[in-house]
Order: structure tokens, then sequence, then C-alpha cells
């Protein structure tokens, strides 16, 4: 269950506990910084770039078009907010927790064109633990930029360290890169692979590989039998290699 800002704070309250021993804490809030987003300037910008490629928004499917793609884009540079719901990890659980195949939609930066896949996010608890769809969360606030796959895998491990402060992080992100696909080199189907490490899953072998065992492509439920396939590692799979990750 999730708890609003609110619900916590009263919470603290009605305990009478002070700051430093506040169990639990309130949600730490996560906003983008305010951006100025002038919408009026983007369609005309909008406008003035199709024209200058030949594209007659005289046709009237056309017409809107310049103010569909101004929307469009302030959408996609737009993370929502979310609260940043942590637990204290009363259980001392210290096995890894990883959120697999978390869709990815994001904009490279050298084209403005879209990267989609999944990012694989996981964990080794420390003193707190985090609301599971937090790290999808955190995914989408650095996804809804420009960006460059490498950064924003970066960027999700980095922020995960400071904020939850764990024993160890691991991200994976996989992506097609529509300005691979539909242009340029025009790689169909071309999956680019990305990681990042932190803590204990970035220096201890034995964590890393358990890592990418438990990312690595799962079989799928026997629904006959009524009972979920074991987990395989799959020896040809680059993401089980240990190699040297950054
Ligand atoms: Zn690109």
């Amino acid at each position: 269950m999730q708890h609003t800002t609110a619900e916590l704070l009263s919470v603290q309250r009605a305990n009478g506990a002070g700051p430093a021993q506040a169990f639990p804490r309130p949600a730490l809030r996560v906003v983008e910084p305010a951006r100025e987003v002038d919408l009026v300037a983007a369609q005309e910008a909008a406008a003035a770039f199709l024209v200058a490629l030949g594209v007659d928004l005289d046709i009237e499917s056309l017409a809107a078009t310049p103010t569909r793609m101004a929307h469009a884009y302030a959408e996609m540079f737009a993370p929502r907010p979310f609260d940043l719901t942590t637990f204290p990890n009363d259980a001392r659980y210290d096995e890894l927790i990883i959120a697999r195949s978390i869709p990815l939609h994001s904009v490279c930066e050298h084209h403005l064109l879209p990267f989609v896949g999944v990012a694989h996010v996981g964990y080794l608890p420390g003193e707190r633990i985090l609301g599971l769809s937090k790290l999808a969360r955190v995914v989408e606030l650095f996804a809804r930029r420009p960006q460059v796959q490498e950064r924003l895998t970066q960027q999700v491990a980095d922020w995960l360290l400071e904020q939850v402060a764990p024993r160890g992080v691991g991200v994976v992100v996989e992506a097609e890169h529509l300005c691979m696909t539909m242009r340029g080199v025009r790689a169909q189907g071309g999956t680019t692979v990305t990681s990042a490490l932190h803590g204990q899953l970035r220096q201890d072998a034995a964590s890393r590989a358990e890592f990418f065992a438990l990312i690595a492509p799962h079989q799928q439920p026997d629904v006959d039998q009524g009972r979920a396939a074991q987990p395989r590692c799959n020896a040809d799979n680059p993401l089980s290699q240990d190699k040297a990750y950054s």
C-alpha cells in the first residue's frame, strides 16, 4: 500500500517521533525542475520545420500536425512527479530485488527520434527498501527528456545509489533506436545494451553473475502444469558473461 506524504506525516506526529528517528519517513516528492515550455513557439517552429522539408500543411489532415507535434514532444520531455516511498527493511532482507523488463520510451538527443525497449533494475537492500513501482518511475524520470542510452542507464543507477543507499545497484537497458532502424545504417531489429553497476554488484563477481542470471530471458510459465518454469541462465547471452561493466 502506498502512503501519501500527508498520511506519513500524520503517522509520524501520532507516534511523537522526532525527525531523527521518524519511521515511516515522509515520502520524498520527486519533481523535475520547472521548465519554460512555450507551446505556441513550439507549434510555430514545428510548422516552419515541416514547411522547410516540403510538407504541405494546407492539406486538411496535416493542418493541426504542428500543434500535435509540439504537444507530443512536450509530453515526452515531461516525467510525471512521484513520491519516493521507502520502508524500513525490518525483515533484514538481503537478497536481490529486481524489476525486470520495465517498459522504456525515450528520445535520442542526436536525432530526436524515439528509442524504445526495456530496463532491468535491481538492488541489494541496505537499511531501507523501495516501493516496487518506484523503480519504473525512476526509469521514466530519466527517460522523458532528450537522452542517450548510456547516460540514462548511469543516471538511474546513480540516483538509486544516492536516494536509497543500497549495498549494490544494477541497471541494464536494452533498446532499439529508431534513428538506427529507420535511417542511416537501417539496422532492423538491432538492440543496444548498456549497463551500470555500483557497490557489491560491481565488486563481487558472484553477486554480479546472479544479477545477470536473474534478468536473462526466462522460460514461459507452464500453464498446463500450473507452475512457473525455473529461471534459466543462457550461457550464450552476453548479459550473463562476466565482463567489466561501467
Ligand atoms: Zn539517434
